[in-house]
């Protein structure tokens, strides 16, 4: 038996436009479109919020998997804990959807306070345990944080599944300090698209496509629409860091991974642009306004 998939149209998330084209159908109810504006692609129709989460919960086991993908991760956070931490030594620290917590390993609990928002239950519940952090389990704007409490937020390669990205800005700008920071990172969206789909897909997978239109990736934004986004949430970029691919088994891709890392970082001083064709970013910014 099949159940009607229950889908919901939005706008673009940086424009609060309609105008798109179709990007992508895969002969779904679902499908991806292109911002005609600013150039996010992003998902209309989507699948409903109810949907997304029903399906997050039944799909999300907090099994040996999980924990050891996140472990897999650990060198790109520690890169970014070390890149954020240029910019500020201790305080009061937010991980948006911080899922195990992993991200806390890098913040000593002696000079940072650190909590979480996390969806996942059982995600938020280890992540609390294990790293002594408090965290929340649902979505930052549900947890209702006091105005003007946190140094830092970091919301780190998570942007592509919120519901409404505008709103969520909005309160991280609220619950922000005056002059707090913001650390987001994401996908190029140049590079992730063209990995994702084509001839470099095949060639790496033996497969066209591994995109989904009904999966729970709901954008791919690129760097000027980002940097848009925070600017007009009061935010200004102060630093930018490149994230290489994670390592693999093959030595000569990951040489050749870090080469790109080297050029898309040299790229990326001349234009921001470039950061589009970067494995991940970090875009580090500021809140200026009041
Ligand atoms: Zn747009």
């Amino acid at each position: 038996m099949t159940t009607q998939l229950e889908v919901e149209t939005v706008n673009c998330p940086i424009c609060g436009t309609a105008d798109s084209q179709v990007w992508l159908e895969d002969g779904k109810l679902t499908r991806y479109v292109r911002c005609r504006s600013c150039g996010t692609v992003y998902a209309s129709p989507r699948a409903s919020r109810a949907a997304r989460y029903a399906w997050l919960n039944a799909t999300f086991s907090l099994g040996q998997n999980a924990v050891e993908n996140a472990a897999g991760r650990q060198p790109a956070l520690a890169a970014e804990a070390t890149f954020v931490q240029r910019y500020l030594k201790g305080g009061r620290l937010l991980d948006v959807g911080c899922d195990l917590g992993d991200f806390f390993r890098w913040f000593s609990d002696t000079t940072w306070e650190r909590f979480g928002a996390e969806i996942v239950p059982s995600a938020a519940e280890y992540a609390a345990r294990e790293y002594r952090a408090q965290v929340f389990t649902g979505t930052v704007r549900e947890a209702n944080y006091p105005t003007a409490y946190f140094d830092l937020v970091t919301m780190i390669d998570m942007l592509y599944y919120i519901d409404d990205p505008r709103a969520d800005f909005q309160e991280v700008a609220r619950i922000l300090k005056p002059r707090g920071l913001i650390m987001i990172e994401v996908a190029g969206q140049a590079y992730q698209l063209r990995r994702s789909r084509g001839l470099l897909c095949w060639l790496l997978e033996r497969r066209w496509t591994r995109l989904q239109t009904d999966s729970s990736y709901l954008y791919w934004f690129n760097p000027s629409g980002l940097i848009a986004l925070l600017a007009d949430h009061g935010f200004l970029v102060e630093a930018i860091d490149v994230i290489g691919s994670p390592l693999t088994r093959s030595s000569w891709r990951n040489t050749a991974a870090s080469l790109y890392c080297v050029l898309m970082t040299r790229a990326s001083r001349r234009s921001l642009r470039a950061l589009t064709w970067a494995p991940k970013y970090c875009l580090l910014a500021r809140r200026t306004a009041d």
